[in-house]
């Protein structure tokens, strides 16, 4: 971002505090007059309100089909965060970009991977640090629902026994979720087990159903095919006779029909990660998207290889 740009933005965060400082703030929807959970993308904000219920407004930050890893925030969203009751972030470096904005704020702050054991980025300039993606494990969203839980009893104590039954009811239909994703895919022959995506955001769904994981960037701030990755990505969809490949939906998938030109494999279609669709699109819950990256992933591994 130009300096010029952060200049602006500050500009406006300073004046967004003095207001909030100066007056009582208001802390609800102006359309409610329920707390506002604010979140930095649509699907912690589509768990969030699982949990939730009808006791607190959940919003996002980040509209449906955003890419969320280099979002710069508006100055609306600031005014946002600053009238909120409760901000959620995911951790793990994915929402970094809000951090900066809402130190200051006096709302409470979640962050929904803690107590969540990292798997590491395995390459490039992310080596070693936590791959953000741990909501792509239904598994980890149970930490997730507990963690909400708990920030929520604290901004609204007479929600509890709401919150406790919602995080129940939810955490079975995560299991649900969890049981047929790991069920179809543990169904593929062995060299079809293998996931090959644009950026590496599968590593947790990728453990939990035994597949081996592939991609040709490993974080999506990035958005480039290094040429490295792509070659030693399209040797490994050969060797493996990989049947299909696939690319995220807030990415250009350009580069991964490339790489299914150059490897003789189809490209098998587009997952979801990052972003949920509109409410009248494939994937307008996390429940949904789970659902449907596991119907595309053993619909493009099942097929025989066209070659
Ligand atoms: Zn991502």
């Amino acid at each position: 971002m130009a300096n010029s740009k952060w200049g602006a933005l500050l500009v406006a965060i300073t004046a967004t505090l003095i207001l909030a400082g100066c007056t009582t703030a208001p802390r609800t929807s102006p359309s409610s007059d329920k707390p506002v959970v604010l979140t930095t993308f649509t699907v912690l904000a589509d768990i969030a309100a699982n949990v939730a219920g009808d006791r607190l407004t959940v919003e996002s930050i980040t509209k449906s089909g955003a890419e969320i890893h280099a979002y710069e925030p508006t100055p609306g969203d600031i005014r946002r965060a600053a009238h909120a009751a409760l901000i959620v972030k995911n951790g793990f470096g994915v929402d970094i970009w809000f951090d900066r904005f809402t130190d200051e704020l006096r709302a409470p702050k979640v962050v929904l991977s803690d107590g969540i054991t990292p798997i590491p980025i395995a390459s490039d300039a992310y080596a070693g640090k936590p791959n953000p993606h741990a909501w792509m494990s239904p598994r980890n969203v149970e930490i997730y629902v507990d963690n909400l839980v708990a920030a929520f009893d604290r901004l609204d104590p007479a929600g509890t026994d709401t919150f406790r039954a919602n995080a129940a009811t939810y955490k079975q239909q995560l299991r649900a979720v969890q049981h047929n994703l790991v069920t179809a895919l543990n169904g593929l022959p062995a060299n079809e087990r293998a996931l090959v995506t644009c950026e590496g955001a599968f590593s947790y769904l990728a453990r939990d159903a035994g597949l081996t994981e592939r991609y040709i960037w490993p974080v999506n701030a990035e958005q480039q095919a290094i040429p490295r990755q792509v070659a030693a990505t399209i040797a490994f969809v050969r060797t493996r006779r990989v049947p299909a490949v696939f690319c995220e939906s807030t990415v250009s998938d350009r580069a991964m029909r490339q790489v299914a030109g150059a490897a003789g494999t189809r490209f098998g279609g587009i997952l979801y990660v990052d972003s949920l669709s509109r409410p009248d699109g494939p994937v307008p819950t996390y429940l949904d998207l789970i659902r449907h990256d596991a119907r595309t992933i053993v619909a493009g591994l099942g097929g025989a290889v066209d070659r």
